[in-house]
């Protein structure tokens, strides 16, 4: 059991475990069952089924993940894009209207432009950095506004704050996707968002074996939410809800080791004489540091870097690297060092990612739980 008061790494351990506990196990059981015996008189919504998202596994991640961000109430879903594509068509119908950052995850960024304008749900992409270009992109239908905590790769940071208050202002629900973040360096409740999205596959679950996704915030918005999630069907298997609830008992240990070691590898890349610029919002350099130490106890886990000798340097450090995975995805104990043009933003033209900065030499590090010693080492020999 956890108090209000208990800092992030007790509620992450004892907040949503079962009371009393199931047979006494000390750590959450699996329920590896469909379906529940149903209970004396029972109603319909007391019915428990794995869609609906109520075992007693959803239900104990539900409540730790809500304590976690200091919200009401919370979710689990089948992936990070269940909850993206599942709380955007909660929140709006045919006719609809959102604003959204410019730089967005790709599957997400697909989802807006392709699949929503099917369903007659329109957007207009906004500068997360610009607040006031934002009033000039409302209109009559506008219902959400969407943003990133932390944009993939080149880690640029928008104007949170202004972003939360404009969308009070103007009637719309705030929605932040802080998957780079972690609630370990970001509390986007406080900063006045209504919806905090995961793609939990990341740092919340932890150990790359697992896809999931959260949604967290005011209940009676989670409860519109799970109304289409029961529809739609993007449940969560028990037996990956255990695994999370599993990996999110260290992800504050975790989320300060991989924030620490990010910061000595980009301040040690920004010294070397092969490489060109250093994306990381913890340097000084970074046009978004500011915003970031207003906002964040850390700046994560992911820099992006160029080298002096382009794409064929790049393709070389991948290469030599001992230490370093060439893998899409992050927030797991392996480094992950990829190029985006060839892997996160192969999806976009050239022109596309030439206009969201995403050079084709550009190089993203994901970094994991190995010492930050060897893997300088293991740049500084793959660099030689
Ligand atoms: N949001 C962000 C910022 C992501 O990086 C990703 C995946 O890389 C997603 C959402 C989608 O998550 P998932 O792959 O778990 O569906």
């Amino acid at each position: 059991m956890s108090e209000p008061d208990d800092r992030l790494e007790t509620r992450l351990i004892h907040a949503g475990e079962p009371q009393p506990r199931f047979g006494g196990a000390v750590a959450m059981p699996v329920f590896q069952s469909s379906t529940f015996a149903i209970d004396g008189d029972a109603g319909y919504h007391d019915l428990r089924y794995i869609r609906l998202n109520n075992t007693p596994n959803h239900l104990a991640l539900a409540e730790k993940l809500a304590a976690i961000e200091g919200a009401d109430a919370a979710l689990v879903t089948s992936s990070g894009m269940a909850a993206v594509s599942t709380t955007l068509l909660s929140l709006l119908g045919a006719g609809g209207h959102l604003l959204a950052q410019r730089e967005l995850y790709g599957g997400t960024h697909g989802f807006i432009t392709r699949d929503l304008p099917r369903l007659g749900i329109t957007h207009t992409f906004i500068d997360a950095g610009d607040p006031s270009t934002w009033a000039a992109a409302l209109q009559p239908s506008t219902r959400v506004l969407y943003v990133e905590a932390i944009s993939n790769p080149l880690v640029r940071i928008g104007d949170l704050a202004a972003a939360a208050t404009f969308a009070r202002q103007h009637g719309l629900v705030s929605i932040i996707d802080a998957t780079f973040a972690t609630p370990v360096n970001l509390r986007p409740l406080t900063l006045g968002f209504d919806l905090v999205l995961h793609s939990a596959t990341k740092y919340l679950n932890g150990h790359t074996d697992i896809v999931a996704g959260a949604v967290v915030g005011r209940a009676a918005l989670i409860e519109t939410i799970k109304h289409l999630l029961d529809h739609l069907g993007g449940s969560l298997d028990p037996h990956a809800c255990f695994l999370l609830h599993r990996g999110l008992k260290t992800l504050a240990l975790r989320v300060r080791h991989q924030s620490a070691s990010a910061l000595a590898l980009a301040r040690w890349l920004e010294r070397h004489p092969a490489v060109a610029a250093v994306h990381y919002p913890g340097l000084e350099t970074h046009p978004d540091h500011t915003r970031a130490r207003a906002w964040f106890s850390g700046f994560g886990g992911v820099l992006s870097f160029e080298l002096r000798g382009g794409v064929e340097a790049a393709d070389r450090l991948i290469a030599r690297t001992r230490l370093m995975t060439h893998a899409p995805s992050l927030g797991g104990p392996e480094t992950l060092l990829t190029r985006p043009a060839t892997a996160s933003h192969a999806g976009l033209t050239p022109d596309e990612r030439q206009r969201t900065g995403v050079t084709e030499g550009l190089l993203r590090l994901c970094v994991g739980l190995e010492a930050t010693e060897d893997l300088i080492a293991d740049l500084e020999r793959g660099l030689e």
